[in-house]
């Protein structure tokens, strides 16, 4: 008798291939049978009306620290996800000489916006090389399964020190020698690629650029090699490629993709989203990446699904008028306290003037919008409504009304006792909808990422794109952009996993790992973000609840049912790839 069957489910199978009717049956963790099921299983999961899908895979977390203390890692496994992989953008726990704890902990704090005190607090330190960690890791249980890459900037301070930590200075070949020495170890231990970062963006949380950005070819190449000598892992990184307006550095960065494809001989996949400062550069990204797939190479843009936004709110790390003097005096106090004190008029008219002289003077940039970038600053409703149009935007609002769209939005903050977050859509929605997102995530050389999970826990919180992928692009839109659902999940599921190497998961077929999602999906939503303060230390975080994931089932175990946790822990680590092409 198998161990679960799921009954009269609309199977989508992760891919690609149109949906059918199906039962599921579940023994030993894999799934045993895809079709009509005849016998009972010892427990039965009635799916009429209900889509079955794989549980999906987000390749773009920074549960680094996290998954050392946590094991839920929600929000993503409240939003379908059943396996996540970390050390993205450069930046981890591993390797770490003891000395470097507190500027690991800061790097991550700068870069990912994670609370040094939870992570100071929460994290054990129980081991100082790659492997150690992932020995770490793999003896404690969780709702899901975690991987990791190698990260660029933690390798480079535990090789070269303090200077490791300075992108001017370069390895001595000993160095580099060593940082290739200890790839090719991360990788035998189970290392899933190596990943680094290249963006101005990053800054440890003293200001200071990340060590990596500007890593030489050599030094990058050197560890590329690493790769090919191991035969495998793939290559993940950020750089300023796509938002910046120096031509001559976007194509040496792209030059530099393709050599590190061609060294290694591996999947590489770079960060792509539409900034403001160069619109179209998206299609220029994935266009070489095109052209590098044609020459035989895997290379594929990391994209998301929706806008990427940063939540504006009195709670969260911004709000417009945090510069403003007569918020200063009251920025101290409790969120619910502040709204009201925020709530004298008197002092409205004051801040409101002070903003009035920072609209005024403010140069562009990101401060600049979040200030006063009204066209794409949204209030969250709830449910979240992902497929943003500008026409609901508060300068649309206050264009309507006539009303200005600082006091809409001043106003707009001290709802909900002061709790009412606002959306600044910050790429992704330059022309105001979503049509290039369509055209990016329809892209045969894009890869589903950027969720960033785990990470900037004050301003973003875009672990949930998983549930939002399906609503906007395989429900909400008109006929002409509606995807049909079995792209949208494939992407999702056996897309994702193949592109490192998982061949064990992704699919609903017999043989395969029994991670699956039991669907509805009328009633599929996110909730608005809320601020917790459920870190270590009372550190704060932004998580977001889900809607219409009846059950999230991982290697055969239930561990979700309708957005509550059933207690049962089956995630493990994954070392390496898993499973054979099918
Ligand atoms: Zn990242």
């Amino acid at each position: 008798m198998a161990q679960l069957v799921i009954r009269g489910g609309t199977v989508v199978d992760g891919t690609g291939r149109p949906p059918r009717q199906a039962d599921v049956a579940v023994d030993d963790g894999r799934i045993v049978e895809v079709g009509e099921v005849t016998g009972t299983g010892h427990r039965e999961i009635d799916a009429e009306g209900l889509l079955v899908t794989p549980g999906f895979v987000d390749l773009h977390t920074h549960f680094d620290g996290q998954a050392t203390w946590d094991p839920l890692l929600a929000p993503s496994s409240v939003h379908g996800v059943t396996t996540v992989a970390m050390g993205n953008c450069g930046v981890g726990f591993a390797p770490a000489r003891p000395d470097r704890h507190d500027w690991l902990i800061g790097l991550l704090e700068g870069v990912e916006d994670i609370p040094g005190t939870a992570l100071a607090e929460g994290l054990t330190w129980g081991w100082e090389s790659f492997p150690e960690y992932l020995d770490q890791l793999a003896a404690m249980r969780r709702a899901v399964d975690v991987a990791a890459h190698v990260p660029h900037a933690a390798l480079r301070t535990f090789v070269m020190g303090e200077r490791g930590a300075d992108h001017t200075e370069a390895p001595t070949e000993g160095e580099l020698a060593g940082m290739a020495r200890l790839t090719r170890e991360a990788l035998e231990a189970g290392a899933i690629g190596f990943a680094t970062s290249r963006t101005e963006v990053h800054r440890t949380k003293d200001g200071a650029n990340i060590g990596t950005l500007t890593a030489t070819e050599a030094e990058l190449l050197t560890l590329a090699q690493a790769l090919r000598e191991h035969g495998s892992g793939v290559i993940q990184l950020i750089s300023d490629c796509y938002q910046s307006t120096d031509t001559e550095y976007v194509a040496a960065e792209l030059d530099l993709i393709e050599a590190l494809a061609r060294t290694a001989g591996r999947p590489v996949s770079f960060t792509v989203q539409q900034a403001v400062t160069a619109p179209d550069r998206w299609r220029l990204l994935l266009d070489r990446a095109a052209s590098l797939t044609a020459a035989g190479h895997d290379v594929k843009g990391q994209v998301a699904p929706r806008p990427i936004g940063v939540l504006l709110g009195l709670e969260a790390t911004a709000n417009p008028f945090l510069l403003c003097g007569g918020y200063g005096e009251v920025g101290g106090l409790p969120a619910a306290e502040r709204a009201a004190a925020l709530a004298d008029p008197d002092r409205r008219a004051r801040i409101l003037a002070e903003h009035a002289d920072l609209e005024a003077n403010l140069p562009p940039g990101l401060l600049r919008q979040i200030v006063c970038g009204f066209d794409v600053m949204f209030e969250m409703a709830d449910p979240v409504d992902y497929d943003l149009d500008a026409s609901a935007s508060f300068a649309a609002e206050a264009s309507r009304t006539g009303v200005r769209p600082a006091e809409l939005v001043y106003d707009a903050l001290l709802r909900r006792d002061g709790a009412q977050l606002l959306y600044l859509a910050l790429f992704n929605f330059v022309h105001g909808d979503l049509d290039d997102v369509h055209e990016m995530v329809t892209s045969p050389h894009s890869l589903f990422g950027l969720s960033d999970a785990g990470a900037h826990c004050g301003a973003i919180c875009d672990a949930s794109s998983t549930t939002s992928f399906l609503t906007v692009w395989g429900r909400d839109r008109t006929a002409e952009q509606r995807l049909p659902i079995e792209a949208v999940v494939h992407e999702l599921t056996q897309r994702t996993a193949a592109h490192v190497g998982w061949f064990d998961r992704g699919v609903v077929a017999p043989g395969l790992l029994a991670d699956l999602n039991v669907i509805d999906l009328d009633a599929l939503g996110c909730a608005p973000p809320r601020i917790a303060h459920d870190l270590p230390a009372g550190g704060r975080r932004l998580v977001q609840d889900s809607s219409g994931y009846r059950w999230t089932i991982k290697a055969g175990v239930p561990t979700f049912a309708d957005g509550e946790h059933t207690g049962e822990l089956p995630g493990r680590l994954i070392r390496g790839s898993t499973g054979t092409p099918v």
